[in-house]
């Protein structure tokens, strides 16, 4: 038996979520890992139609989708839920969001989803540089989003993160 497509397991998913907004976690739980491809190489950008049709986009305090509060992630899945465009949301974080919360899922639970281990030198390479990049306060979100190919949300992510360190 071939594993389920993340796409089936989403609509599976969806169409068994709650009509009230607030979200019941174990029905969204993904029921098996999937194997998918997933290198460093491949980052590609969640396109911007896409992303302003995100419910986060529009979320009062968007650091709760990069927050350690349980309260906060909860928050963060219940948006996702709803959010029109999950399913694309989390097909471009599988392989390419190692932070916060992406298409319903924490970094844990998207990590069930890769075939190889998430952490790997080049990424953790990649996310000194951009730390560095952050502190350095000499180019702006978009520029850093850009050298990196990643989507811009991420770098607001890692600034959240640096802010709650100097905290
Ligand atoms: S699924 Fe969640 S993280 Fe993705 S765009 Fe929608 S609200 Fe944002």
């Amino acid at each position: 038996m071939t594993d389920p497509s993340s796409s089936e397991l989403l609509r599976t998913s969806k169409s068994e979520l709650p009509k009230s907004t607030h979200f019941d976690r174990k029905v969204f739980t993904l029921a098996a890992p999937i194997q998918l491809p997933f290198t460093n190489q491949e980052v590609e950008q969640l396109p911007k139609e896409v992303i302003q049709q995100g419910m986060c986009s529009a979320a009062s305090d968007p650091d709760i989708f990069f927050s350690d509060a349980k309260a906060d992630q909860e928050e963060a899945v219940s948006l996702c839920a709803i959010c029109p465009v999950l399913e694309a949301c989390l097909n471009y974080a599988i392989k390419n969001e190692m932070y916060g919360i992406w298409g319903g899922t924490t970094p844990e639970e998207r990590q069930t989803l890769r075939s190889v281990p998430v952490i790997t030198p080049e990424f953790r390479r990649e996310a000194a540089e951009i730390r560095n990049d952050i502190e350095a306060e000499i180019l702006t979100v978009t520029q850093i989003a850009a050298k990196y190919r990643v989507d811009e949300r991420s770098i607001y992510r890692y600034k959240a993160r640096l802010r709650k360190e100097a905290s």
